[in-house]
């Protein structure tokens, strides 16, 4: 099963560090969350600066929803209900166009893998979405390799028993460029694909039912855009109460505002003025 609506998926659990100094603090970040479909729960920790939301909503749309408060909101981490860690991974997507990204997996059970994120700089509409077989950009985006097929099938859409196990879709952009996905799919495992990479493309993906002589091979959709390998990530948090439970990652949008440190290795710490 693949979503874009996010309302549908299953739940799991985001942990953010928000900038908080006060009650009423809290008070406006569990108020900017309370009745939003697709928000099941909210722990909000001012001590810690610290919000965890139970949801299936992409986490860009939860971040969006905390910063509307007018505060800095940081994803730190993502988790499952699961009692084992199945492991999760991150890709960061670049290339040499502006088109920029990061993808997160998550292995939620053995069989469900979500895959959610955000992508700027798309034009407006649908773009396949790919883990290749290499991790390999010595040459940019070309060379990632052929779309990650172990089985030696033929192309196709996610939701297809015949595809490569690569295959994602596509997701869409908004008018803005931007396209914030989540999906679950029960092909793609997260311990497959490390080390291998994600490409997003210029066009729409044709799922393998087109016409095009390389239909059932790429799904037509036009050149690589964007790449980026996708790597082993710490992003599962064994222990709520444990406020490290980041990948590592810096993305493009927290530059030059990082409340948890460089690379967000550090815990966040309280301001001096408290
Ligand atoms: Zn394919």
């Amino acid at each position: 099963m693949a979503s874009d609506s996010g309302d549908r998926g299953t739940v799991c659990t985001l942990e953010f560090a928000v900038q908080m100094t006060c009650q009423s603090c809290v008070d406006a970040v569990r108020k900017a969350l309370q009745g939003v479909a697709g928000v099941q729960d909210v722990e909000v920790q001012l001590e810690n600066q610290m919000v965890l939301v139970q949801t299936s909503l992409p986490s860009q749309e939860v971040q969006a929803l905390l910063e509307a408060t007018g505060r800095q909101a940081v994803l730190k981490g993502m988790g499952s209900d699961q009692l084992q860690n199945l492991g999760a991974a991150v890709a960061i997507l670049g290339g040499p166009s502006t088109v920029q990204g990061v993808v997160r997996f998550l292995q939620l059970t053995p069989e469900r893998c979500l895959i959610e994120g955000t992508i700027d700089g798309l034009a407006p509409g649908p773009h396949g979405l790919h883990v290749h077989q290499l991790g390999d950009l010595t040459n940019d985006c070309n060379s990632c390799g052929d779309h990650f097929n172990p089985d030696g099938t033929s192309h196709g859409g996610p939701q297809d028993a015949e595809r490569h196990r690569g295959d994602l879709g596509n997701v869409h952009a908004d008018a803005d460029g931007r396209a914030v996905f989540r999906m679950e799919d029960e092909q793609l495992k997260v311990w497959d694909v490390i080390g291998r990479s994600l490409v997003v493309d210029e066009g729409e993906d044709d799922l393998g039912r087109g016409d095009h002589p390389l239909s059932k091979i790429t799904g037509n959709s036009g050149e690589r855009l964007a790449c980026g390998i996708i790597a082993r990530s710490a992003g599962l948090f064994q222990n709520p109460k444990q406020i490290c439970s980041c990948d590592g990652l810096t993305i493009w949008e927290e530059r030059g505002r990082p409340i948890a440190g460089k690379g967000r290795k550090e815990p966040v710490s309280r301001p001096a003025h408290l």
